[in-house]
């Protein structure tokens, strides 16, 4: 059956819409759960059992789901993890996904870890928008946020990858009481010396929770302590493949300054995603733990137009907002298997 097949497919709208009218063209993917930061935000108290190889989706899965994806009208895909250049193969995935037919911007979120060694690479690969996680400018902070000692090798990565011509390069904040408050400036001050987005996210209690409970800084704040520090936040057009970031510059900066602020203005509304996990399900929210499964539907040897009816299915579970406020809940799925 061919994908034309798909489109036309009596049984539903030919693209990915949710029962609110939303139309759903991005995917996130995470390809691994696997990491070789243990982020202080991110990483559950106790220590999360790993998936084993097979109960993660082969890039050949991957690949098919978002080829089927496509033909529903997704658009954009971003690749995340765990981290994914960690995992073997990662590469000549996303040479296969950069051109694969429907899909117009594919991105990629990392740790930097090993941004640098594979610069060249990557660059190979068609990919030129990369996000970056980097919450602070110290290395002895960065090992205590991440458990690594490298944040040399996370700052060569970025230096890397902005010399090779990758734009944007959005460095990822999560900002947090009593760990980085006190270098957020300093962080958005990067924008006056490099083109970077730097963006700041407020932090979700995801993955029953981590130490960091309670720490979370809200954007409101976050802007209060730039503008007293630096000057006025001038607010930046969105641009079409814009995310849930509301973007802003400071006066006479090469770069941007952007906030993601799931907790305090919730952008559900204009949410435009659905999440394939690195366990093959589909997640339709980041912040509410249904998930739908595909694996064993590719396993038992279903039928690409059976996958879609599936994805418009997952389409369908996709509520109206977020109901995680501020009352201290956590979610019970784990960033590093969703891909934030
Ligand atoms: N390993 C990659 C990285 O570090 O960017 C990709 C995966 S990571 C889960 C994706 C993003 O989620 C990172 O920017 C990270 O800062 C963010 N993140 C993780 N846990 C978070 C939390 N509890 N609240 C907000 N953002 C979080």
């Amino acid at each position: 059956m061919s994908e034309e097949t798909i489109v036309n497919s009596p049984a539903g709208p030919s693209v990915l819409t949710d029962v609110f009218a939303r139309r759903l063209n991005y995917l996130r993917v995470s390809i691994t759960d696997r990491c070789n930061l243990r982020c202080v935000y991110c990483t559950p108290q106790f220590d999360a059992i790993k998936l084993d190889h097979e109960e993660i989706l082969s890039y050949e899965e991957i690949l098919r789901i978002i080829r089927i994806a496509a033909s529903l009208g997704v658009e954009k895909v971003r690749i995340t993890g765990g981290e994914p250049l960690v995992r073997r193969g990662v590469i000549d995935f996303l040479k296969r996904l950069v051109p694969m037919e429907g899909i117009r911007d594919v991105s990629l979120t990392t740790n930097g870890v090993l941004l640098r060694d594979r610069i060249d690479a990557l660059w190979e690969t068609g990919i030129r928008r990369i996000n970056v996680s980097l919450d602070t400018l110290r290395p002895d902070r960065f090992r205590s946020i991440t458990g690594m000692d490298a944040f040399e090798r996370v700052w060569a990565g970025i230096r890397a990858a902005n010399e090779k011509g990758f734009h944007p390069i959005k460095i990822n904040v999560v900002a947090l009481q009593g760990i980085n408050e006190d270098e957020l400036v300093d962080l958005a001050r990067l924008s006056f010396r490099y083109p970077f987005h730097i963006r700041f996210i407020e932090y979700m209690p995801i993955g029953e929770c981590t130490k960091v409970r309670g720490a979370g800084l809200l954007t409101p704040d976050i802007q209060k302590l730039l503008i007293d520090a630096v000057g006025p936040l001038i607010p930046v057009d969105p641009a079409a493949f814009d995310g849930p970031a509301k973007r802003f510059r400071f006066e006479g900066a090469m770069g941007e300054i952007g906030f993601i602020s799931a907790m305090s203005e919730h952008f559900c509304n204009r949410c435009n995603r659905l999440r394939l996990t690195a366990r093959g399900a589909i997640r339709p929210c980041l912040l509410s733990d249904r998930e739908i499964e595909l694996k064993s539907l590719l396993r038992g040897g279903a039928a690409d137009e059976a996958i879609a009816e599936r994805l418009k299915e997952a389409a369908l579970q996709k509520g109206a907002e977020h109901h995680l406020g501020l009352s201290g809940d956590c979610i019970q799925g784990r960033m590093f298997a969703i891909g934030g």
